[in-house]
C-alpha cells in the first residue's frame, strides 16, 4: 500500500474518461484542472466524469481546480516573434501604440511602475531573457539576452518583484465561483505572496458554502519569505516549483523543498511537491535516472503527495507516469523516510493521544491504524505522524472528507454511515476491512475513536486483534464492555 499520493493535471492528452480510468488504475489520487487552460464547458462534463468513474471502481478520487492567478502575461500576437540576441522587444500597457518592429502586450498595468532599467524580466518560464533598458508611462524598451521566439499570451516573472495585482481576478472570482457549484474538493491559488490572499480566498469559498480545502501554491520569493503564515492560513501547502524554480536562485530549489516539507509536517499540513517530476516523460515511454533520483527524494521527504503537471496533461505516456511514481514511492517507503514527523513538538492533548496510537503501531508487528473522523482532523493527525508500517485507514461518513483525504499521506478513506453507537461502527469497520482482505487474522488494529461513558465524549485509543474473514461474531459487536476508553 503506498503512502505518497499522486495528483494528475487532466489536459488534451488524458481527459477521455478510458485515460482517466486508467490513470486511477494505475494509482492517480487526486485530478488538477488547471483553470489557465480549462473552459467551464470542460470543467462541467469533466469533473461528473471523475465521480463516475472513481464510483465505479470503489475508490475515492478528490478533484483539484487550479486557478489562473494574477498571471503576468504578454498578449496576443498575430505572429510569433523570432528573436535574437541584442534585439529590442518592447512591451506595451494601457493598449498604446507599438513603437518597435517587435512589440508585445502586457495584461498588468503596473508592470512598468515595478521594474526599473536594468532589471531582468523572464518571459515563458524563463526561456526567454530580457533587460530592461528604458520606459515611459505606457511602453518599455528592453534587450534580449537569450535566443527565442516569443508566442502569444506567454507568462511573465518578474524574480523578487512584489507584484502590486489583486490576488484574486475576475477570472479567478469567476472559476471559484463554478468550483463552488460543483463541488469541486480544493482550490488551489496561484503566485500567493501573503497570509491575507489565502484568507480572501476563504472568505469567498465560505460565501459561495464551499467546503473546499484551501491550497497555497508556493510560487514565489514573498511566498517562501511568509511561508509560516502561508501554512496557518492553508489546508494544504503546494510546492510549485515550475515558477519557483524561475524566481528563485535554482540551487535554494532543493533547500527551499526540503524546509517547506518540514515547516508543514511540523505544523500538521499536508504538503505537495510538483511540476518537473517526470519531465522528460513528456516525450520518452522511461524517465532519466536524475528523475527517478528526484522522485525518490520528495517521497524519501515524505511529502504527502507528488503532482505530475505537463506529463499527463500534454504528455505522451500519462498513464506510465503514474505508475512510475506509485513504483518509485512504494520502493522508497519501504526503505524508510527522512523521519520529520519524530520530535514534534506537539501541545494539543488529541495530537498526543494519536501521538501514542502511532507509536503503538510502530511497536506492534501487522498493525494498522483505523481512525474514525467526521471532520477528517483526526485522520489528518494520524497521517502527519507518518507511521513507520501501517497503513492507516480512515472511516468517515462525510463523502466530502472521504475525498478530502485522498491527499493525505498513508491514508486509505472509507466512507460509511455511523451507527448511533461507537462499538457498532467499530465492529462495522473491522467488518468492511475484513470483507476488502484489506486486514488479516491476528493484525494489530490500533482504533482511535471516541466514546461515550458517564454523558461524556472521550477520545479513545484500543487495540484489537483482527478476526478471521468465516470467524465467530461476524460483524456482531464484541464482548469487550462497551468501548470504554483505555484513557478513561
Ligand atoms: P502552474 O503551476 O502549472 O499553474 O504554473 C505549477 C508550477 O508553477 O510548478
Ligand atoms: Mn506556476
Amino acid at each position: 500500500m503506498r503512502a505518497t499520493k499522486i495528483i494528475c493535471t487532466l489536459g488534451p492528452a488524458s481527459d477521455s474518461a478510458e485515460t482517466i480510468c486508467e490513470l486511477m488504475r494505475a494509482g492517480a489520487d487526486v485530478f488538477r484542472l488547471n483553470m489557465s487552460h480549462a473552459t467551464h464547458d470542460w470543467v462541467r462534463k469533466i469533473v461528473p466524469q471523475i465521480r463516475e468513474i472513481a464510483a465505479t471502481q470503489n475508490r475515492p478520487a478528490a478533484v483539484m481546480l487550479d486557478t489562473q492567478g494574477p498571471a503576468i502575461r504578454t498578449g496576443k500576437l498575430e505572429h510569433d516573434l523570432p528573436l535574437a540576441v541584442g534585439d529590442t522587444l518592447e512591451f506595451t500597457v494601457r493598449n498604446a501604440k507599438p513603437h518597435e518592429r517587435n512589440s508585445v502586450s502586457v495584461n498588468y498595468d503596473g508592470l512598468i511602475d515595478d521594474v526599473s532599467a536594468g532589471c531582468t524580466m523572464l518571459v515563458d518560464n524563463g526561456v526567454l531573457r530580457v533587460r530592461v533598458v528604458e520606459k515611459d508611462e505606457n511602453r518599455m524598451r528592453t534587450k534580449v539576452l537569450t535566443e527565442g521566439t516569443l508566442g502569444s499570451r506567454r507568462h511573465i516573472n518578474l524574480p523578487g518583484v512584489h507584484v502590486n495585482l489583486p490576488p484574486l481576478t475576475p477570472k479567478d472570482l469567476d472559476d471559484i465561483a463554478l468550483g463552488a457549484e460543483i463541488g469541486v474538493d480544493f482550490v488551489a491559488l496561484s503566485f500567493t505572496h501573503q497570509k491575507s490572499d489565502l484568507e480572501q480566498l476563504r472568505a469567498e469559498l465560505l460565501r459561495l458554502r464551499s467546503t473546499a480545502g484551501v491550497i497555497a501554491k508556493i510560487e514565489t520569493q514573498s511566498a517562501v519569505t511568509a511561508i509560516d503564515g502561508m501554512i496557518d492560513a492553508a489546508d494544504a501547502i503546494l510546492i510549485a516549483r515550475g515558477d519557483l524554480g524561475i524566481e528563485c536562485p535554482m540551487e535554494e530549489l532543493p533547500i527551499i523543498q526540503r524546509r517547506i516539507v518540514k515547516r508543514c509536517i511540523q505544523k500538521t499540513k499536508p504538503v505537495i511537491v510538483a511540476t518537473h517530476l517526470l519531465e522528460s516523460m513528456v516525450e520518452n515511454p522511461v524517465p532519466t535516472r536524475a528523475e527517478v533520483t528526484d522522485v525518490a527524494n520528495a517521497a524519501y521527504e515524505q511529502a504527502d503527495a507528488m503532482m505530475l503537471t505537463g506529463e499527463t496533461t500534454s504528455g505522451r505516456y500519462p498513464v506510465e507516469c503514474v505508475k512510475v511514481l506509485a513504483r518509485v514511492a512504494n520502493r522508497i517507503e519501504r526503505s524508510g523516510g527522512a523521519g520529520f514527523a519524530t520530535d514534534l513538538d506537539l501541545q494539543d492533548p488529541r495530537q498526543k493521544t494519536v501521538a501514542s496510537a502511532v507509536l503503538l503501531a510502530n511497536s506492534l508487528r501487522n498493525s494498522k491504524l483505523i481512525v474514525f473522523t467526521r471532520h477528517g482532523t483526526m485522520a489528518r493527525y494520524v497521517s502527519n505522524l507518518r507511521a513507520e508500517r501501517a497503513p492507516i485507514f480512515a472511516f468517515t461518513p462525510s463523502e466530502h472528507i472521504f475525498r478530502q483525504l485522498t491527499l493525505c499521506w498513508g491514508t486509505h478513506p472509507v466512507l460509511m454511515r455511523f451507527k448511533e453507537d461507537p462499538n457498532s461502527t467499530i465492529a462495522a469497520a473491522e467488518e468492511y476491512l475484513r470483507d476488502a482482505r484489506l486486514t488479516r487474522e491476528g493484525d494489530n488494529l490500533v482504533i482511535l475513536t471516541d466514546v461515550h461513558a458517564r454523558g461524556e465524549m472521550f477520545d479513545s485509543l484500543q487495540v484489537r486483534s483482527a478476526r478471521a474473514s468465516s470467524g465467530d461474531g461476524d460483524g456482531e459487536v464484541d464482548e469487550r464492555p462497551g468501548g470504554e476508553s483505555l484513557m478513561d
